[in-house]
């Protein structure tokens, strides 16, 4: 992925989220001499399988797992406190090297105590169907100019000040909702001033890390969270996640300007899944979706939530290779595709007899069309053992094909299962 040309890539989800991203950043870290998260919470988990271990990441990047590469997470991201000192600690435990080789930005946001009460109370977040890890309540406070960073913990005089307009804010907003909870001031300044040393310690202004990295060179890989289709303004708005997850987030969340973006890569599944409420256009019903599910093993990382199934919506990653500026697409779990006999491709929409080859803003239009399909033969033969485009079944190839000229992007890797060898890469084609 890197080379000469490409110092700074962007690694995006394409689709709803859980694409296997976290698969693909580890792939591409070993390469890499800076992961950066951008946006997102602890709400993201992402899955690495090495040798018989399995890691969930929720806010640590997961380049983490390699030696030698330097992990920061970007301004854009809300942060969990009490989560990322628990998540340093397993890292630890597990033998990891975390040392010297982590940062947080002095300007990412802190999510606290009474963020997640809010959004538990909600029942507009239970509507969006959010993990309630009170990342929402947390980027209003953000855009209310409400927060509380990472560098205020470097006064706790005013840190408390912030802390009190903080839970003001909470309790009012609990008391709206018609909830008897109510958040106190000092839970959350007891937690910060117990982790306010360990975050401090890390904290630095990533931004210009990372300029000076990259003066020197480096190569940088900006990692997203969830998908394109969640982005809070390209998304399919309300049920959506309060960040900008596509590229332009990763110059905003990472502190890096948009010219030194070299190269976006956009995850995708083979197939379509999304995790909590709103359209998905190519949903599978009934026993097949369930089908899909087991061998997909689509159970979310962070809360086990099973994840909606559908067939691969081009509609959707062609819109999202527009709005990312994708240059390339990395295709996952291809293998869980083996069984089946026969595949559907979306290549557009039928509203009311007309054809919409265009993802629409307004969600509504998404109730009322039905996907057009082309339907392809399935292969019927394991992937998982291919390394080369030469391994795979012909009908695989052909599916392949047909994404690569739906979406009018090139495919540079394809993921035939959970481990780092599991992967064909098909960068460098020329
Ligand atoms: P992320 O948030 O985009 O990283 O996605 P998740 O971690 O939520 O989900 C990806 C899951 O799919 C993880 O358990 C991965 O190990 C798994 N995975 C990734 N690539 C492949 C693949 O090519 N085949 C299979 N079978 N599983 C994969």
């Amino acid at each position: 992925m890197f080379d000469r040309e490409r110092r700074t890539v962007v690694v995006v989800g394409a689709q709803w989220g859980d694409e296997g991203k976290g698969k693909l950043v580890d792939v591409i870290a070993e390469r890499a001499d800076w992961v950066v998260r951008y946006q997102g919470g602890a709400n993201a988990g992402h899955t690495v399988h090495i040798g018989a271990k399995s890691f969930v990441l929720h806010q640590i990047p997961s380049g983490i797992l390699h030696p030698g590469v330097r992990c920061a997470i970007g301004n854009g991201v809300v942060l969990d406190p009490d989560t990322l000192a628990q998540e340093i600690d397993e890292l630890v435990e597990d033998g990891v090297d975390v040392e010297g080789r982590l940062y947080v930005s002095d300007r990412a946001h802190l999510v606290l105590p009474y963020h997640k009460l809010v959004d538990a109370e909600s029942s507009a977040s239970k509507e969006i169907g959010t993990t309630g890890r009170g990342i929402g309540p947390c980027y209003e406070d953000k855009a209310a100019r409400r927060g509380v960073r990472v560098l205020d913990l470097r006064h706790p005089q005013r840190c408390r000040q912030l802390v009190e307009r903080g839970v003001e804010h909470a309790n009012a907003r609990l008391a709206q909702m018609g909830s008897t909870k109510r958040v106190d001031v000092e839970v959350t300044v007891t937690l910060l001033e117990r982790l306010a040393p360990r975050l401090l310690a890390l904290s630095e202004d990533v931004g210009l890390m990372i300029h000076r990295a990259r003066r020197q060179g480096a190569a940088v890989l900006l990692e997203g969270a969830q998908g394109s289709l969640l982005d809070v303004d390209h998304g399919t708005y309300p049920f959506v996640t309060s960040s900008n997850t596509t590229s332009g987030g990763a110059a905003t969340g990472a502190g890096v300007a948009p010219t030194a973006i070299d190269a976006v890569l956009g995850v995708v599944k083979a197939y379509t899944t999304r995790v909590g409420n709103g359209p998905l256009p190519t949903e599978i019903e009934g026993a097949l979706g369930e089908e899909v599910r087991r061998l997909g093993n689509e159970y979310g990382a962070t809360t086990g939530r099973p994840r909606r199934c559908g067939w691969f919506d081009a509609v959707v990653v062609r819109y999202a290779a527009r709005v990312n500026g994708l240059t390339g697409l990395a295709v996952t779990k291809l293998d869980v595709l083996d069984t089946l006999d026969e595949l559907a491709l979306c290549t557009g929409y039928d509203v009311d007899g007309e054809l919409h080859t265009e993802f629409p803003g307004d969600i509504t239009a998404l109730e009322a069309l039905e996907p057009c399909y082309q339907w392809m033969p399935g292969w019927k033969t394991p992937t998982s053992g291919a390394r080369t485009l030469d391994d795979l079944p012909r009908e695989a190839r052909a599916y392949l094909d047909r994404v690569e000229e739906l979406c009018e992007t090139r495919i540079d890797f394809v993921s035939v299962g959970t481990r780092r060898d599991q992967i064909i890469g098909l960068d460098g084609r020329g």
